[in-house]
């Protein structure tokens, strides 16, 4: 795994993300309607550790997301869930524009 530690900085220029009181309890993924094992929990953690290049190696999962809050709802920590993962779209949004601009 490859450590960038100016990912949590980067990510918050698009807006919010917290998930530092995530206890990694599994109850969002258990409700997910997708049924993603992925998500949210461990592409909260991966982010949380400043592993960008497997955060964007999810990119299809990211955007999968229904926004439909149902994992938030019952989030035992209070995870804005919804509000992270667009937080984690924004980013992906402008890597991607950067690369098209270089
Ligand atoms: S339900 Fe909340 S505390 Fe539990 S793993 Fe998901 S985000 Fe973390
Ligand atoms: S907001 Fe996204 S991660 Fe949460 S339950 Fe809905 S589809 Fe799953």
């Amino acid at each position: 795994m490859k450590v960038d530690p100016d990912f949590l900085t980067a990510l918050n220029l698009g807006g919010g993300f917290d998930a530092r009181m995530c206890m990694n309890c599994g109850t969002c993924t258990a409700l997910c309607p997708l049924g993603v094992e992925l998500l949210p929990r461990k592409l909260f953690r991966y982010a949380l550790l400043g592993d960008r290049d497997r955060v964007l190696g999810q990119t299809e999962t990211i955007f999968s997301c229904l926004l439909c809050r149902m994992c938030e709802s019952n989030c035992p920590a209070g995870v804005h869930i919804a509000e992270n993962v667009r937080t984690l779209r924004t980013y992906i949004n402008r890597e991607i524009h950067a690369l098209a601009e270089a």
